[in-house]
Parts: C-alpha cells; structure tokens; sequence
C-alpha cells in the first residue's frame, strides 16, 4: 500500500509504526456553522482510507477533532446573543448527523479543544521551558526560528518566508520577535470564553489543540496525520514544529493531503460564499450519491463540483444499487443451492476482480480505478450470472459486490427511498390545498401518507411544520 506523503513529496509504501496498527490524526472542522461540501470532502476520502486499511487487516485508530474554541464561533455566538458553547456544541451535533448520514465512521475518539485546556498549558509550559516560546504581555508566541526545520512540509524556505513574511507585519504584532512567530496562546478580550494559565486568562491557538490532542489520543509518534491541502501551511507545519520541539520525537510519519473540491474552478469555502451545505444536498439527492461523486475522483486532484456531475453519480450509484437488487432477485429464483464445480471456477474470476480493486487502492487510493473496477464486476454480474446459477454463487458475487462498496463506504442495498424534502413540502402544500377545499378525506390521506414514511406533520401557529418521527 502506497501514500503519497506531502513530506518527502513521493509515493511510499506505508510501513506503520507498529506492525498492523495504525495511528491517524484527522484535522476537524471548527464547529460554527453546518458544515460545506468541501469540508465533506476530507471526511469522505480520509474515512475511505481508514476503511481501505481496516479491509486490509489493520487495527486503525483514527482521531478527529472538533475545534470548538475560535473567532467566528465567537462572532457567532454574539450575532445570536448565546453563548459560545451553544454555538459550537449546536454544530457539532450537526455535523455528527451530516457524517452518519454520509456514512462516514464516527472517529475512535473526537476530542474537543475546549476539554484539552490543560493539555495544552502543558505544552506549552514545556516549549517556554526549552526556550522554543516565550510570553510577551500575556500572549505565548512559538520562537520559530529556533526550529531548523521549519518549512521541510510545506518545502518552504525559511529565509523566503522570513523576507515576504515581513511586509506582512500588522499591528499588535510588531511584539513578536519574528514576524514568523506565532501565537500558541492569547488573552481573551472583553466577553469571550477563557481559561486561567500561567500567562494570561485567555485561550489557546489554533495550531496547539492539534499537537496536544494528536499525542494525548495516539502518542508522540503517529504514523498518518491528513487534511485538506489549505492546512499543509501554516497549520500542519506549525504543528510539527510544536511537536517536534516538545517531544524531540518525529510527529508524524505520513502525511496525506486532499485537494479542494471547487466551484466554478474556484475553492468552495465559507468566506467566499460559494458553498452548499451538505444539508442542502440532501434535499435534494441521497448523500451516497455526494459520497459516490467524491470517490469519483483522485483525492488529491482538484475536483469542481456541478450538477451535471452529480446526476451523472447518480446514474453510476444506480446502475450499481440495481444489479444489487438484480442479484437478490436472481437469488430467491435460483434452482440450485450449492455451488457447481464450474461456479467454483468461475468464483476466480469474481476474486480477481477484488484483487483488482485492492491494487488501485494500493496505489495512493485511486478510488476513481477502483470504482471502475467495481462497474466490471456489475457487467460481469449483469452478463454472467443468471436464475441457472445456485443461490450460492449467486450470493458470492453480490457479497463481492457489496464488500467492495463497504471500503468505499458505498450502501448498495436499496433502501425504501427516503422523501425528499421538497417531496414532503410539495405534499404538505397539496394537503394545505385540500383543507381549504375542505376535502378532509384527501387532506388525511396525505397526513397518513407521510407518516407511514416516517413524517409527522405538525400543525403550528407559523404553519405546518413536519420532522421524522
Ligand atoms: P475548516 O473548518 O475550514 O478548518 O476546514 C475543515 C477541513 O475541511 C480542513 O481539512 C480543510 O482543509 C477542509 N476543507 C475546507 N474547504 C475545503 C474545500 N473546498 N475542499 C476540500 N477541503 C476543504
Ligand atoms: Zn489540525
């Protein structure tokens, strides 16, 4: 199994640590709104490779945090006059649904910046202590230079940064020693959340809760750290420098990249606001399509989201759902129950397809090759196999099926299909139409309707309003 690792900017075999165990930190989101499709995107392809590794045999402990403590969670929590755990424990709820609903495993452990305070002054106090930090009225920064290796991820040169850095220094930061320093821990300003530390009452950088969650959940050492590509600088680069020099171990061995998922060729992302929320996708389409149309792609390539290629990951996640459903039925009519010793032959073939599969994932995930091989296989379901084959092979082939759509993360069972909420709103208006029509009859029929799948409506003062029972 090859990762291209953004460190050394090569293909690798991964090699773990410790033999078939695998520790991997995952940056997370910052909790302050429902998440976009582009922050979907490493969720997606980094739960592939966990579950690609899990395929292979390996016991993976797979961290992600939520940072749960910054600026726009702040400005949030003002704009709605609540306070800042509202907000961000809101939207970690939120996003717990948006990944179950996209099938992305929930993490080993999800820990919170805001639980890991102390961790985080210990770190720091170690850093101030090897002479890697210092405070200045309060506010910690990280004495990069210090750290000759600063630059190795991102392939930066320090005298490089250090020169076009400089033009860069605003005010209120003319206190650092180098204008490459940054900020391990803050003073709060008046009303925002903050924590007692030997510094200052305030709270802690961005960069630090990473460092210090990635070692309490997997140790000073871990084999595969990822995100998106936006990270590489300042914040993966940062991390491995706080690690680094807190520890004197190398952090992490691997380090895995996603490239962004684009709109009109540009980076989707809040402040932009060029974004979907992955809630508005399932309004509109079953999320193992959005699942599908990320898989499509190689995770490190640009990928431009667009309606034409989500219809078209629909019609592919179909194609594959109804040879599935083909296969069952083939099933239940088949005349014979074990298999043949030509089935037992043809059983080779059906393997080789997995063996397929598994070399392009092996070759830094190319899931993009192996979906296609998963298509091959469907031809080959939808060619070979007929009612005259034994419930038996006919039962292999559909569990190959569906074994490889497992390590993508892909459900290729039919499902009943969930309304959409336009369906539901659409008949919720043609319910309204006929109360006011006074055709009760009807306007039941519609309640009764819904709630056999799974929507109770409810009659409000702002109007009807409905949610799954
Ligand atoms: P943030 O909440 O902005 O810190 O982002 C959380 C994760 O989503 C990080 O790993 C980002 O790199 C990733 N991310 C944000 N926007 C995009 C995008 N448009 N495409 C791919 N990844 C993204
Ligand atoms: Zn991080």
């Amino acid at each position: 199994m090859k990762f291209y690792n953004t460190l050394t900017k090569k293909k690798e075999e991964f090699v773990p640590l410790v033999p078939g165990k695998v520790s991997m930190y995952v940056c997370g989101p910052t909790v302050y709104n429902f998440i976009h499709i582009g922050n979907a995107r490493p969720m997606i392809v980094f739960d592939t490779a966990r579950r690609y590794m899990e395929h292979k045999g390996y016991e993976v402990n797979y961290v992600s945090n939520f940072t749960d403590v910054d600026d726009k969670i702040i400005a949030k929590a003002i704009e709605e006059g609540v306070p800042a755990q509202e907000i961000s424990e809101r939207y970690i709820r939120e996003c717990k649904q948006d990944m179950a609903d996209l099938n992305v495993k929930p993490a080993t452990t999800h820990p919170q910046a805001t639980q890991e305070i102390d961790g985080m002054i210990g770190m720091i106090s170690t850093l101030m202590e090897k002479g890697y930090a210092y405070n200045v009225n309060g506010t910690v920064y990280f004495r990069t230079r210090k750290f000759n290796e600063y630059g190795k991820l991102s392939h930066k040169n320090l005298d490089d940064l250090r020169s076009g850095n400089r033009s860069l220094l605003v005010s209120g930061e003319d206190q650092k020693e180098d204008p490459l320093d940054f900020v391990l821990w803050k003073p709060k300003k008046e009303g925002e959340p903050y924590w007692e530390s030997p510094w200052s009452q305030g709270r802690p950088g961005w960069h630090i809760e990473c460092s210090v969650m990635a070692k309490k959940y997997l140790g000073e050492e871990i084999d595969i750290h990822a995100g998106g590509e936006d990270l590489v600088f300042p914040h993966h680069e940062n991390e491995i420098a706080q690690s680094e020099c807190c520890n004197g171990k190398i952090f992490a061995r691997y380090w895995l990249h996603n490239g962004f998922l684009n709109i009109d060729n540009r980076k989707m992302s809040k402040s932009l606001g060029n974004f979907f929320t992955v809630r508005e996708i399932k309004e509109k389409y079953d999320l193992q399509v959005l699942r599908f149309f990320m898989l499509s792609a190689h995770y490190r390539s640009p990928l431009n989201f667009s309606a034409e290629l989500m219809e078209a990951s629909k019609n592919g996640l179909e194609r594959i759902v109804n040879a599935v459903d083909n296969l069952n039925y083939l099933e239940e009519n088949a005349a014979g129950t074990d298999m043949t010793s030509q089935e037992e032959a043809s059983m080779e073939e059906v393997k080789a397809f997995e063996a397929r599969f598994d070399e392009a994932m092996d070759d830094d995930l190319n899931t993009a090759d192996a979906i296609s091989v998963i298509f091959e296989l469907v031809k080959y379901a939808n060619t070979r196999v007929t009612a005259e084959n034994s419930k038996a092979f006919i039962g292999a082939v559909r569990a190959e099926i569906l074994e490889l759509g497992d390590v993508l993360g892909l459900i290729l069972e039919k499902k009943e299909e969930e309304l959409l909420a336009e369906d539901i709103e659409k008949l919720i208006e043609e319910r309204q139409a006929a109360r006011k029509a006074k055709d009760f009859a009807r306007a039941d029929e519609i309640r009764n309707t819904l709630l056999d799948r799974g929507i109770v409506l409810l009659d409000t003062r702002e109007g009807v309003k409905w949610k799954k029972a």
